[in-house]
C-alpha cells in the first residue's frame, strides 16, 4: 500500500499550492523540501544578526486569484504594506519619475505633456491586451494532437476574448505581439527615463533584451498578473515576501498536508514505467500513487528519473530546454539611510536610464561578459516598516541584470566584477552608499542554481519566451503537466504559465490531476 496519495517534490510556492489543492480534495499529500526551510526562493533569510532579507523574490506581481482565495492566504496571515507600490525611475540629476495609480499610468516628475498623454494611452491599450490574456494563465494548455477532453474549446473562447477588444484593437494586438518593446516605446514615447523603466520591467527575469524579438509579449505577461483583483500591480507584503510563503505553509497544514523539510529527493522510483515513490538522499524510500515534481523539468527528468527510464529523443528534448539565467541578487546591510538623490525610499527604485542601458547590459552577457553598467530594481523593506534591520539601519535588496550564467573569465572573477560594477552604479545614484555597507551578499545565476536548484539560475526554471510558452512549455510532450511516465506529473515554474510567485502552475497541475483521476 503506498503511504501517500501524492508526494510533491519541492516546497516552493508552486509545490505548496499544488499540495494544498490536492489535500483540499481529500488526498493524503506529503511535500518534500530539500532545504531546511520551506518556501523555496520566496522564503526569507536572516543572513546577518539583526537583519532579515528575502531569499530571492522581493515583490509580488502575479499572485493567482485562486491561490489567494482558496488557500485563504489572508486568514493565514498574508497582508500588505501596499498592494501597489509606486515605481521610481531614478535619474542621476535627481529629476526622478514616479509612476503610481491603479494602472501605473499616473506620472509625477518633470515630463512633457505629450509623453504623459502618450503613456496613458499606451498603458491603457497594453492593459487591455493583458486583461484579455490573463485567463490563459489558469488553463491547461491544449495538446497539439487531437484527443477527447482537449481544451481547444477553452482556447477558442479565450481567443474570442481578444477578438472582443474590437477589430482595430485586435489588429493592433497582432501587430504589437510580433514586435519588440523597444520599437513600441520608441514609436510612442520620447522620455528616456520612462522608456528605460518599461524596457527594464519587460525583461526582468528574462534572457532577452528590449530589442529581442517578441519581447513585448513579456511586458503583457507582467501586466497580466494581479494582486487581490488589481491587475498590473506590484505589491509589498507586510513583514516581507517571506510572509507569502508562511501563509501558504499554514494553509497547506490546515488542509492536512504533511511537510518534510531538510530532505533532498535523490531519485524518483520508476517501476514498470510507472512512478511509485521517491528515494531520499538519506536512503529512505517513500511510496505514493502519484509523484509530482515542483522543481525544474530538467533536473526532474535528467537527474531524478534518469536516462534509464526515458528515451534518447525525450532526454535530448529535455536537455534542450533553454534555461539561461540573467538575474543576480544583491543584499546589503546598511548602517544608515542611503540618499538616492532625494527619491522616496518607500517605492520600487529602478536604475535603467534608457532602453540602450538595458540592451547594453544584455549584450554583455550574450558573450559571457559582465556588463559595465548593470541595470537593477531596488527595494529597501526597512524603509516601509520596522523589523527588517536594527533601528537606524537598512536592508537593501536588488535584482541586478544582466549577469552571465556562464562567465568566460570564471565564476569567482565574474562575481567580483559584477558586485564592483553594481556598487559603482549604486554609488553614482546614492552618493555615500558604499560607506554605509556593513555586509553584502551577491548571488550570480550559478550561485542561485546551486542554492535553490533553479536550472541555469533562471527566474522561470526555463526561459519564458514565445517559443517556450503555453503548449510549448516546457516542450510539447509534457506541456499539460503530465509526463510519459505514468503517475509522474510536473507542477513547478518551468511549466505553463511560468515563474514568478503565483502558485499558478502548481494549482493548474493539481486541477489537471484531479480532473484526470490518478493516472
Ligand atoms: C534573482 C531572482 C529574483 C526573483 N525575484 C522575484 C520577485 O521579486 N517576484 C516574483 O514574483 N518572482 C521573483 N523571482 C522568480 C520566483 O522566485 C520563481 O519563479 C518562483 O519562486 C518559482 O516558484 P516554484 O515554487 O516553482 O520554485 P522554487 O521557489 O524555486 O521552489 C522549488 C523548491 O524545490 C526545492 N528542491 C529542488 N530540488 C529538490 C530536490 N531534489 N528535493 C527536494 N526539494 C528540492 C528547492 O529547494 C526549492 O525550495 C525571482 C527569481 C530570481 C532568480
Amino acid at each position: 500500500m503506498p503511504s501517500f496519495d501524492a508526494i510533491v517534490i519541492g516546497g516552493g510556492t508552486n509545490g505548496l499550492a499544488c499540495a494544498t489543492r490536492l489535500a483540499q480534495a481529500g488526498q493524503r499529500v506529503l511535500v518534500i523540501e530539500g532545504r531546511d526551510k520551506l518556501g523555496g526562493s520566496t522564503a526569507e533569510t536572516d543572513p546577518w544578526p539583526g537583519y532579515r532579507s528575502p531569499c530571492l523574490s522581493h515583490l509580488l506581481t502575479h499572485l493567482d486569484p485562486r491561490v489567494e482565495t482558496q488557500m485563504k492566504l489572508a486568514d493565514h496571515g498574508l497582508s500588505f504594506v501596499d498592494r501597489n507600490i509606486p515605481s521610481t525611475a531614478l535619474a542621476l540629476d535627481g529629476n526622478h519619475l514616479v509612476l503610481t495609480g491603479a494602472a501605473g499610468d499616473t506620472i509625477s516628475g518633470l515630463i512633457s505633456d505629450a509623453d504623459r498623454t502618450a503613456w496613458q494611452g499606451l498603458r491603457k491599450r497594453l492593459m487591455g491586451f493583458a486583461g484579455a490574456l490573463a485567463p490563459f494563465r489558469a488553463m491547461t494548455p491544449p495538446r497539439l494532437a487531437k484527443e477527447s477532453g482537449n481544451q481547444y474549446l477553452k482556447l477558442a473562447q479565450l481567443g474570442l476574448g481578444l477578438r472582443r477588444l474590437g477589430r482595430d484593437e485586435f489588429r493592433e494586438f497582432l501587430r504589437l505581439a510580433l514586435i519588440n518593446i523597444a520599437d513600441v516605446l520608441e514609436d510612442d514615447l520620447a522620455d528616456d527615463r520612462l522608456r528605460g523603466l518599461v524596457a527594464f520591467d519587460t525583461v526582468l527575469g528574462a534572457w532577452m533584451g528590449p530589442r529581442s524579438p517578441n519581447s513585448l509579449f513579456l511586458y503583457l505577461n507582467r501586466l497580466s498578473g494581479e494582486i487581490s483583483g488589481k491587475r498590473g500591480a506590484t505589491a509589498l507584503p507586510r513583514s516581507g515576501m517571506g510572509s507569502v510563503a508562511t501563509a501558504m505553509i499554514q494553509s497547506a497544514k490546515t488542509a492536512g498536508v504533511e511537510l518534510k523539510s531538510g530532505a533532498m529527493v535523490e531519485r524518483i522510483i520508476v517501476e514498470n514505467d510507472r512512478a511509485t515513490g521517491v528515494a531520499l538522499a538519506s536512503g529512505e524510500e517513500i511510496s505514493a500513487t502519484t509523484v509530482i515534481s515542483a522543481i525544474n523539468p530538467k533536473t526532474t527528468f535528467l537527474d531524478l528519473v534518469g536516462p534509464r527510464h526515458i528515451d534518447t529523443g525525450f532526454a535530448n528534448r529535455t536537455r534542450n530546454i533553454r534555461s539561461r539565467g540573467g538575474a543576480a541578487k544583491l543584499h546589503l546591510a546598511l548602517k544608515g539611510t542611503p540618499d538616492f538623490r532625494g527619491a522616496n525610499l518607500r517605492s520600487r527604485l529602478v536604475i535603467a536610464p534608457s532602453i540602450r542601458s538595458v540592451e547594453d547590459a544584455f549584450n554583455a552577457v550574450k558573450y559571457g561578459e559582465v556588463p559595465t553598467r548593470p541595470v537593477m530594481e531596488i527595494i529597501l523593506p526597512s524603509a516601509f516598516e520596522a523589523g527588517h534591520a536594527p533601528d537606524g539601519h537598512h536592508v537593501l535588496s536588488a535584482i541586478v541584470q544582466f549577469a552571465p550564467h556562464e562567465p568566460k573569465d570564471g565564476k569567482e572573477s565574474a562575481r567580483n566584477a559584477m558586485l564592483e560594477n553594481t556598487l559603482s552604479v549604486l554609488e553614482d545614484h546614492a552618493p555615500g552608499i558604499r560607506a554605509l555597507i556593513e555586509h553584502s551578499d551577491f548571488l550570480m545565476p550559478y550561485d542561485i542554481e546551486d542554492r535553490y536548484g533553479m536550472a541555469g539560475g533562471n527566474w522561470h526554471h526555463g526561459e519564458l519566451a514565445v517559443e517556450q510558452m503555453l503548449f510549448l512549455r516546457p516542450f510539447p510532450a509534457v506541456a499539460q503537466y503530465s509526463t510519459p511516465i505514468a503517475g509522474l506529473w510536473l507542477a513547478g515554474a518551468g511549466n505553463h504559465p511560468g515563474g514568478g510567485v503565483s502558485g499558478a502552475p502548481g494549482w493548474n497541475a493539481a486541477e489537471r490531476i484531479l480532473s484526470r483521476g490518478r493516472s
